[in-house]
């Protein structure tokens, strides 16, 4: 009973966290909810997770792994100044690899996450012009 709760928590902790956090941000959020629970245990529980396909991990950059809840196809935004990742809200087209080429038939391409970057309307905020250069 308190495995399943610790997990349902966690989920929803992850489901309000909106810009795909990682393990230890996830902790902080469950925490305040149940104080006894141990980062360990938080990131086991993710990686379980993500291993039953209920959520996403997300290629690691600077080592850090973060998570995602949306499993369906959908494409991220970074901000280059903050870090945070959203999601694009809305379907983007991808570019298609031609089938008949040898190296596309040699593969089995799956699809394709591409990952837009640039500024959150936190970071890019207001017309302050700090821009350098
Ligand atoms: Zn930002
Ligand atoms: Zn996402």
């Amino acid at each position: 009973m308190r495995k399943t709760e610790q997990r349902t928590v966690i989920l929803e902790e992850l489901r309000l966290c909106r810009n795909h956090p990682g393990a230890g941000e996830v902790y902080l959020r469950v925490r305040e909810r149940m104080p006894r629970i141990s980062l360990a245990t938080v990131y086991r529980n993710l990686e379980l997770m993500v291993a039953e396909g209920i959520i996403r991990r997300l290629a690691a950059r600077s080592g850090q792994k973060r998570y995602d809840p949306v499993v369906e196809r959908h494409c991220h935004f970074r901000c280059s100044a903050c870090g945070r990742i959203e999601d694009i809200p809305f379907p983007v087209e991808l570019p298609r690899l031609d089938p008949s080429h040898p190296w596309v038939k040699e593969r089995r391409v799956q699809g394709a996450r591409p990952e837009y970057y640039g500024l959150c309307p936190d970071c890019a905020g207001g017309d302050s012009n700090n821009e350098t250069e």
